[in-house]
């Protein structure tokens, strides 16, 4: 090896080619995995989860053409997003968010995709509101919010991880549709542990279809992550979140 490049420079681009080659087969999947459904190519948007990797990773990977990444924890994310500004980037939340982290979101989140109860709403909205106020979020911007649903039987029904009942769901949606500076998207969900994701992830459509009945713009359907993204794409999903797949395994789980 020449030194000219030197020991960071060499293993940023080691980095560069592993996360380009990931990158590449993951959106080989869902290229595959669109066809196989018999759906346009270019249908399914990939978010690259990058939660627990740092923003050198975010960095090189909108260097490899990702435009959306996801994030999950404060306030690792945020001082990501704010390291990354000058990137042309979406940031989405897809982990869970405690009411008083909700502001903090606010402030970097294009879209929050686990609003799953009324006090959560309220707080994003006042969180949005205080970030437009300090220019933290640009004029007119507005945060997209899904609702999550908790797809879990009430046997398998594990309550860390969030999610409204489908039955809870109109509610919380107009309590989202009257908020100011919020837009409601539409739904997203993670498949139980443990079960075949295709029932589940069929539920999951007819939830957002009754949904959309009600309000056609939120025709989002976040599902699908590293292990299930083909049944999540099978079953209508519009995004998918990708962390392992991508970035490789992760220090601890989140
Ligand atoms: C971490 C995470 C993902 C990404 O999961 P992988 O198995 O790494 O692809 C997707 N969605 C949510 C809500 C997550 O927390």
């Amino acid at each position: 090896m020449t030194g000219s490049i030197g020991m960071a420079g060499e293993a940023l681009s080691e980095r560069a080619a592993e996360l380009a080659a990931n990158l590449a087969e993951v959106r080989e999947r869902v290229a595959a995995a669109e066809a196989a459904a018999g759906r346009a190519a270019g249908s399914v948007q990939l978010v690259v989860v990058t939660k627990t990797f740092p923003a050198d990773d975010v960095r090189l990977l909108a260097g490899c053409g990702a435009t959306d990444v996801g994030e999950s924890r404060e306030p690792e994310s945020g001082e990501k997003a704010r390291a990354c500004a000058d990137l042309p980037l979406r940031w989405h939340q897809v982990g869970q968010v405690q009411t008083n982290k909700a502001a903090a979101v606010a402030s970097w989140a294009d879209v929050v995709h686990s609003v799953d109860r009324a006090r959560l709403v309220t707080a994003l909205e006042r969180g949005h509101r205080r970030a437009l106020e300090r220019g933290e979020r640009p004029a007119g911007h507005l945060l997209d919010v899904l609702l999550q649903i908790d797809l879990d039987d009430d046997d398998t029904r594990d309550p860390g991880r969030g999610g409204a009942r489908p039955g809870e769901v109109a509610e919380l949606a107009e309590v989202v549709a009257a908020a100011e500076g919020l837009r409601l998207a539409g739904v997203m969900a993670v498949a139980p542990a443990g079960v075949d994701p295709r029932g589940p992830f069929e539920r999951l459509a007819q939830v957002a279809a009754r949904l959309r009945a009600d309000h056609p713009e939120a025709t989002v359907i976040s599902a699908g992550m590293s292990g299930d993204l083909e049944a999540a794409v099978a079953a209508g999903a519009t995004h998918v979140r990708v962390g392992r797949a991508v970035l490789g395994a992760r220090p601890a789980i989140v």
